[in-house]
């Protein structure tokens, strides 16, 4: 028997949470804050989730770490802030640039100022693993469903106090078992909208061709929506880029994403003002899909709280905000996460 399918010991309110986002992980820590028994499990080898994180090799043989996923993170609440004060402190994260360039097909058209953003030199992953020091968390475990047994919420048929689906609406909709109970019904109403789809597509050469940018907002263009220079983005100046796509663009290439690296790839030049033909090829250019990227609307909710059966079920994510004008950002993923455990956690207290 795993860990993850041992039967509850007795005593405080359990609560199962499941993802391994920024989300989740923020959700478990405030719930372990305020002394709850919590069980956290992703189906993913790693903590992070949309914070994903690749490598490629590079001329001189060594590995660079390649963000696939969020490009980088902004910072508001005066929390999120000290975090992020704190891990700038500790050299896992720096502010990386406030000045995008603005590109399209016929190159660059610009700059534009906006708000710090900031960069992880490990990946922004390893925020979220730095996050999930203290949890007790279990990998490669994929839930099937949550259903309801011995009258309470339940994963894969263990009943819990509460649980906590910390992941794209999408993802957490098709694990209801809406037949068990009406909570369970009615929430997959409220996670069935649409989501975004993104592929990234990322490439290192021997030596950069392109003209020095952080990183580039694309506009007019029905393939790539962002461009980022990752040796800027990482610090150590490495020949890579990383490109996201649009996701008309991904919609069409999701049963083979590796199908846009080539188009991509012949895209760059013009995006950057290159002539093709001077246009090295690439040592190495892979692509990754996202299949749920970003909601295409945020609720106008911090997360949703329901009572399922005898107990009780949240969902928290980039989806929730406090406000429907607010971004599916890593920040907003955070904000939602705590705000859920602080709320389970006086729910159960
Ligand atoms: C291409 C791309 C670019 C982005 N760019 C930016 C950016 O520049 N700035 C920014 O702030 N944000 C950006 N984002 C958004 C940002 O990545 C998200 O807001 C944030 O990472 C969401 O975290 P989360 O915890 O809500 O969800 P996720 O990170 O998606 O976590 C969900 C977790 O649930 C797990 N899971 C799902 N189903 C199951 C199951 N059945 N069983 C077990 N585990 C399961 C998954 O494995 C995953 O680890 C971007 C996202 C993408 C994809």
């Amino acid at each position: 028997m795993s860990p993850a399918d041992a039967p509850a010991a007795g005593g405080s309110p359990r609560v199962d949470v499941v993802g391994t986002g920024i989300s989740g992980v923020a959700c478990a820590q405030a719930l372990v804050g305020a002394g709850f028994d919590v069980r956290v499990l992703d189906r993913g080898r790693r903590p992070g989730g949309r914070l994903g994180l690749r490598r490629v090799e590079l001329a001189d043989g060594s590995q660079h770490l390649v963000d696939t996923g969020a490009a980088y993170f902004t910072v508001s609440d005066p929390d999120f802030a000290a975090l992020a004060a704190g891990w700038s402190t500790d050299g896992l994260a720096h502010p990386w640039t406030d000045t995008f360039s603005l590109l399209g097909p016929d190159g660059p058209r610009g700059t534009k100022a906006g708000p710090q953003r900031w960069s992880a030199p490990g990946g922004l992953r390893s925020l979220v693993e730095r996050l999930a020091a203290g949890l007790e968390v279990t990998s490669g475990h994929a839930v099937r469903s949550v259903g309801v047994a011995d009258g309470m919420p339940a994963l894969d048929g263990r009943p819990a106090d509460a649980v906590v689906l910390a992941m794209p609406d999408p993802q957490a909709g098709r694990l209801l078992d809406v037949e068990a109970s009406p909570g369970l019904a009615s929430a997959r109403r409220v996670l069935s909208r649409p989501w975004d789809a993104v592929i990234t597509v990322y490439a290192a050469w021997d030596e950069a061709w392109w003209p020095a940018l952080d990183a580039g907002f694309v506009a007019d263009d029905d393939l790539v929506s962002l461009l980022a220079d990752d040796g800027s983005r990482r610090g150590d100046g490495a020949p890579v880029l990383v490109a996201h796509t649009t996701a008309d663009a991904a919609r069409g290439a999701l049963g083979d994403p590796d199908s846009l690296v080539r188009p991509v790839l012949e895209r760059l030049p013009h995006l950057l003002g290159a002539a093709p033909g001077d246009v090295p090829e690439p040592r190495a250019a892979a692509a990754h899909r996202w299949s749920f990227a970003s909601p295409s609307q945020v609720h106008d909710a911090p997360h949703l709280l329901t009572a399922v059966a005898g107990g009780l079920l949240g969902v928290c994510g980039d989806a929730w905000a406090a406000t429907s004008s607010g971004r599916p950002r890593v920040e907003q993923a955070w904000r939602s996460g705590r705000d859920l455990g602080r709320e389970l956690a006086e729910r159960l207290a």
